[in-house]
């Protein structure tokens, strides 16, 4: 049994963002639980599939990642006892602390979906969601001649929903240039009824959708998967008949929810089938106790899941565990923040900021057409942010 006086579930965007945060403080003994040998930033796995980037950019090792000053403990959590204030690791070792901040993310549920699993080790289905399977999106995405091509979006909450579109326009703008546009067919599932959800960003991209010749289909989800016939069931959310897709190259991006072991803790309401962490959504302080504290993926938070929300729940996370080490009040609350960046070609981007009524919500108030197709966007997300993310973000300095 040992004892810190922070502990962090996850050492992914929001464990490291926030243990950098709280060390700078001055909170001299917190600890990050990550298993994972190589930390990875995701939004990367969407240019890698669409051919702008190389899957090993989005890849670092985690002890060049991890603040300075903050332990790691390279072993994954099982369980927990939020009633005694302690953690169980897998090898049955014990930890307790003082405040627990709790970020695993989420996972795929791939199977979730009959036939997928099976699929995926087939030639023609791959998924930017996975980094194993990026090279193999890439490499179908850029090899395809003719035919057709299906990407799907999965209905229920997801990392960054609308990044399962990024790689299908930036495949479309590669595939124009190289003159095969017209010889794919290229469809599109989403969930929801429109491609997006807020109607400024809609339009932006309905209009790269018909520039591309894309077929959305809007309230329907990927049902199974016949990967030895190339064959996608796809049918209405709602519920209705299904119909048959014959594919040539299949990106799925799965259903997805928290982890199973999280699941199976008291953290989650009851009822809550996504398993996600019960905070309050502005302060991110468990519903039910006082010293747990969740942030990222994980949350059970109203906004659209994104690394973006995280700039400002890292902040608030931070400020209200220092104020509740130092006997004060948690007075930060998150304001439901949020963003989506669409790479819409391989030149501009589509930049969505918004909050968790689906209104718009630029960071630059006076600039509300930030969020039309833009290079200066597309410099940001593809160039910028990667260098923001690994030399910034995750020093909680940004
Ligand atoms: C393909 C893709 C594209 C995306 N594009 C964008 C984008 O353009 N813009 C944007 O803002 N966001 C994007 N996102 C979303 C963004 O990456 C996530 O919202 C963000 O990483 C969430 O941070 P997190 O710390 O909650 O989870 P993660 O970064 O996933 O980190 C969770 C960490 O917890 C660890 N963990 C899991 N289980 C355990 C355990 N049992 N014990 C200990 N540790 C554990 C994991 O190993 C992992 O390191 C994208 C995501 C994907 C997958």
């Amino acid at each position: 049994m040992t004892h810190h006086r922070i502990v962090i579930i996850g050492g992914g965007n929001a464990g490291l963002s926030v243990a950098g945060r709280l060390h700078r403080h001055g909170v001299d003994d917190v600890v990050v639980i990550e298993p994972r040998e190589q930390h990875r930033f995701q939004p990367l796995f969407s240019h890698a599939a669409g051919g702008v980037a190389r899957a090993s950019m989005a890849v670092r090792p985690q002890a060049s990642v991890m603040p300075k000053g903050v332990g790691w403990i390279q072993e994954a959590v099982a369980d927990l006892d939020p009633e005694d204030a302690t953690v169980i690791l897998a090898s049955g070792r014990r930890i307790t602390y003082d405040q627990l901040i709790v970020c695993p993310g989420m996972q795929l549920d791939w199977d979730r979906v009959p036939g997928l699993t099976a699929a995926l080790g087939t030639p023609e289905v791959a998924s930017h969601y996975e980094f194993e399977l990026v090279p193999k999106a890439s490499r179908l995405l850029r090899d395809l001649r003719r035919g057709t091509a299906v990407f799907t979006q999965p209905p229920g909450p997801a990392k960054c929903a609308g990044a399962s579109q990024k790689p299908m326009y930036l495949a479309c703008d590669y595939w124009r240039a190289t003159g095969v546009l017209s010889d794919i067919r290229v469809v599109m599932i989403v969930p929801d009824p429109t491609v997006f959800g807020i109607p400024e960003i809609d339009r932006q991209l309905e209009r790269k959708i018909a520039e591309y010749g894309i077929e959305l289909r809007s309230g329907t989800e990927l049902r199974s998967v016949d990967g030895e016939h190339r064959t996608a069931e796809i049918g209405p959310v709602a519920g209705g008949a299904s119909e048959r897709l014959q594919y040539d190259v299949l990106n799925v991006v799965p259903p997805q929810s928290a982890p199973d072991w999280l699941k199976s803790t008291s953290l989650p309401a009851a009822g809550d089938s996504g398993g996600f962490v019960e905070v309050d959504p502005e302060t991110l302080r468990h519903v039910r106790y006082d010293d747990v504290w969740a942030l990222g993926d994980a949350a059970a938070t109203r906004n659209s899941k994104s690394g973006g929300a995280l700039r400002k729940q890292t902040k608030v996370v931070a400020e209200n565990v220092l104020a509740v080490l130092e006997g004060k009040e948690p007075t930060a609350r998150y304001d439901g923040y949020t963003v989506c960046p669409s790479t819409v070609s391989r030149s501009t981007v589509v930049f969505a900021e918004f909050d968790d009524q689906y209104r718009l919500k630029p960071t630059i108030p006076f600039w509300k057409s930030l969020s039309r197709e833009r290079r200066l966007s597309w410099l940001f997300d593809r160039h910028i942010l990667p260098w923001v993310y690994w030399h910034m973000i995750l020093k909680g300095r940004a």
